[in-house]
């Protein structure tokens, strides 16, 4: 690392379908740039709010996990407060100052801006140029990051040069607590904020812990002459929750030459930070650099103890190391996440966006799992839904299984919820949240105020229970593509058990001697307290199967396990019986002579609605046309059926895949993020090529579509189920990857002028690479055990590390 540190470390970015680049300034962007552009590791999400603010900027930081339920509800129309993602603080905050005068967006002319998210990196760069009231420029750039090799460190640097003049500036970086959530509720209670005393001593965090392991001696920095300042601390506690967080952060500031200029401490209430006051020169550059570490209360009993240890470490290694290793970790991401589309640099550059974010989303905290918004916004209040597993998962489950796992162990970590919930309802085993946070207490809003309707109850978190059957698919997914046995042995086989029990207390049995549930809602939300909508029921028994599957298995292979566990949930085999026969006697709403699924029951009475230039983004059918009428008509919100026919594909015949598909796709509004991606899954794998690319353009444009308002636009935080839907479209739909008893087969469909499609896929253990052109395709086995596989229906070959199987 550097023998020459100065000028400056900011990276060289040249190569667009990695860049994401944001020129000039609309107060009204503002919201969806921070969202679109925020810093992501999985550990917290950072807002891209610029950093010394402006009247349009709402600067945000989320931590995973940490919610709260402030004491009063949030909005009039609540009777209850909702838990909530905690806004945490600010810990980029800059204000500076020319000759007394603040220099910002708001307050001094700007002669130009760009700002760059670099996807491959990971790193936030900004470029701007403003022009004081006397006509002084000034030429500002800065960098920030989350790191992803060590998510405790954030890093921000500004380099900050006089252009025509030579003048007094002052400059403060602070750590800032005075943040509240968008509905202006503080949730944070000041514990303290103070300048740190040299040489913290890890014995008083009180713990062992990974986070308080020495620097690496190879990281090591080599600036000159430390500016003999230890940093300051900003220690705050959510007021209802209790969840502390700390931060702690140290900056210097120096000259072209590397000389370090002195700062005095900053102290206020809920603020820290660093003040430098000097005399700049014209044409010289001044850099900041600091480094900021964040622990809380969900790492460690003591953050405000670990957090002065961690920022030693950070200090220790240095910017330019820190940089380095947070490029590494993302490059070692990118090599088994990256799909590459050589022929379209857009959709190549979309894609890299979606895979950006969803890289960003997670890592394996197994108390932790992604909002619908991931860490990038508040809408949805950061709860957990379905798209979770059924959205998003799959990317993690061939690129990062450790990833899969633990998101799964969130849901085992919280099945003393899903018990809770079932037995509230009256049914017995485990039923999800619909909306889930820290607790997997259900935390749905009775009601919500919807813009252009107004007061509307929610019925979703009472009605809305295919989740259960979702997480379900999930844990046999997880068993199939990466052979973990002690997770379906230790974990696995309690949740299918337990929601399975569910499903059986679910279902009622009717006068015409079948089974029926009653009263849901399906993935379409347009249609409420329906009875039998089929995607839930066929989920529910399939469900039912799997679970009496693992019951089966265990009691054939692992008896000492099943006695235990029968016992714990007190599940004996009449029960199994029963489920038998419910699973047996549900109904699924499917018409052999037709092949259709009715979407339930009574959907064919509806009123047809045609739907030709319907554009959610202007209007949504709720609003148009009210939720009363909405309910009688056909219209979807989103895929249901088409779901179906993707998730249960060797169910149904290639005729009935087809008839499903053109039946409802038009009665589909698209209304919700969640929909185009999987009608473009599925029209690949029916080979309707030109369908399947409009429906992906219109799910990659969701996000990068600036023009969206509102609930369409991404100013509450990216819709990563629909990025997550994308990868699947590419990985499920157009390569037609299908995970299968035998090995893994695919069947491409790409468009010719894709030019070719390759992803990196994870498969028990081994690194498979995936490559498919219009007129062929490949499979390398890179390394790992020899994998089944096979192209369509053809015959299944084990194809061994450094091996090809090539197909037409
Ligand atoms: C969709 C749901 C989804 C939720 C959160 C709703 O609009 O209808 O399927 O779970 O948004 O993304
Ligand atoms: C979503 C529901 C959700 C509700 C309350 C609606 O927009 O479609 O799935 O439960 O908001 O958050």
């Amino acid at each position: 690392m550097a023998e020459q540190e100065h000028p400056t470390i900011f990276p060289q970015l040249n190569d667009s379908s990695w860049l994401l680049e944001i020129d000039g300034f609309d107060p009204a962007l503002e919201p969806t740039i921070e969202a679109v552009c925020a810093l992501v590791n999985g550990y917290g999400g950072t807002r891209a709010a610029m950093e010394e603010g402006s009247a349009g900027s709402r600067p945000a930081t989320f931590i995973a996990g940490v919610f709260n339920t402030p004491a009063q509800p949030q909005t009039p129309e609540l009777d209850e407060p909702i838990p909530e993602i905690v806004v945490a603080p600010n810990w980029s905050r800059l204000r500076i100052a020319l000759e007394g005068q603040v220099l910002s967006i708001d307050q001094a002319e700007l002669l130009e801006q760009r700002r760059f998210l670099d996807l491959r990196q990971g790193i936030l760069l900004r470029e701007w140029r403003l022009r004081d009231s006397a006509g002084r420029i000034t030429n500002l750039r800065s960098l920030r990051f989350a790191s992803l090799d060590d998510r405790h460190a954030l890093v921000q640097l500004l380099t900050l040069t006089p252009e025509n003049y030579s003048g007094r500036i002052t400059l403060e970086s602070l750590l800032d607590g005075w943040v509240t959530n968008e509905n202006n509720i503080l949730h944070l209670a000041p514990v303290e904020a103070r300048s740190l005393t040299p040489n913290p001593s890890p014995a008083a965090a009180g713990e062992e812990s990974e986070l308080l392991s020495p620097p690496r001696p190879s990281q090591r920095e080599r600036r000159p002459g430390g500016a003999g300042q230890p940093g300051q601390i900003l220690t705050t506690r959510t007021l209802q929750s209790g969840y502390v967080l700390s931060f702690a952060a140290y900056a210097d500031l120096r000259d072209s030459s590397g000389t370090a200029i002195a700062s005095t401490t900053v102290l206020e209430e809920r603020m820290v930070g660093q003040r430098w006051e000097w005399q700049a020169e014209q044409g010289q550059t001044y850099e900041l650099r600091k480094l900021v570490a964040v622990v809380t209360s969900r790492d460690t009993a003591l953050p405000s103890a670990a957090a002065p240890i961690v920022l030693e470490r950070l200090r220790a290694a240095g910017a330019a190391a820190l940089l380095e290793a947070h490029t590494r970790a993302w490059a070692a991401r990118w090599a088994t996440a990256d799909a590459e589309i050589a022929g379209d640099v857009r959709i190549q550059r979309q894609i890299r966006f979606a895979l950006y974010h969803l890289i960003g989303a997670a890592h394996p905290d197994e108390r932790a799992s992604i909002g619908a918004r991931a860490l990038t916004g508040e809408r949805y209040r950061g709860h957990v839904f379905w798209d979770t597993e059924t959205f998003v998962w799959p990317f993690y489950l061939s690129t990062h299984p450790a990833t899969a796992r633990a998101l799964l162990m969130y849901r085992y970590n919280t099945l003393g919820g899903a018990r809770n919930k079932a037995r509230s309802l009256g049914y017995s085993g485990a039923l999800f949240a619909w909306e889930s946070t820290d607790t997997g207490e259900e935390t749905t809003p009775p009601v919500i105020n919807v813009p252009g309707i107004g007061r509307q109850p929610i019925l979703t978190g009472i009605e809305e229970h295919h989740l259960a059957a979702d997480i379900a698919y999930a844990i046999v997914q997880y068993r199939q593509a990466t052979a973990d046995d002690a997770f379906f042995l230790d974990y696995g086989a309690e949740m299918l058990l337990e929601i399975g029990r569910f499903w059986s207390s679910r279902a009622v049995l009717g006068d015409d001697g079948r089974y029926h549930i009653r009263k849901v809602i399906g993935p379409d939300e347009y249609h409420e307290s329906v009875d039998d909508n089929a995607y839930t029921n066929v989920m529910a028994q399939w469900t039912l199967r799997r679970a009496l599957a693992a019951a089966a298995e265990l009691q054939n292979a692992y008896q000492e396990r099943w006695r235990a566990l029968a016992e714990r949930l007190n599940l004996a085999q009449p029960e199994l019986e029963a489920w038998r026969q419910v699973a047996d006697g549900l109904v699924t709403g499917y018409d052999d002579d037709t092949g259709l699924l009715e979407q339930f029951a009574g959907y064919y009475n509806l009123r047809e609605v045609d739907l030709t230039g319907h554009d959610m983004a202007e209007q949504t059918m709720d609003v148009k046309l009210g939720w009363a009428a909405l309910g009688k008509t056909q219209v979807l919100k989103q895929a249901d059926v088409v779901m179906l026919m993707f998730l249960q594909w060797d169910s149904y015949s290639p005729a009935a895949r087809a008839a499903n598909f053109r039946f409802y796709e038009p009665r589909t509004s698209h209304d919700s993020s969640l929909s185009p991606s999987f009608h473009a899954l599925v029209a690949a794998r029916l080979g309707d090529l030109a369908l399947a690319e409009r429906f992906l353009r219109q799910a990659l444009r969701i996000d990068l579509d600036f023009t969206r308002k509102g609930w369409a636009g991404a100013t509450g935080g990216v819709h990563i189920a629909a990025l997550g839907g994308c990868w699947q479209a590419l990985a499920y739909g157009f390569l037609g990857m299908r995970a299968r008893d035998q090995g893994l087969s695919f069947e491409p469909h790409i468009p010719a002028h894709w030019g070719e499609l390759r992803m990196p896929i994870q498969w028990r253990g081994s690194q498979l690479r995936v490559t498919a052109r219009a007129d062929g395709a490949e499979i390398t086995v890179e390394s790992g055990a020899p994998v089944a596989l096979a192209f369509g229906d053809n015959e299944w070959r084990l194809v061994a590390a450094g091996e090809t199987l090539r197909g037409e």
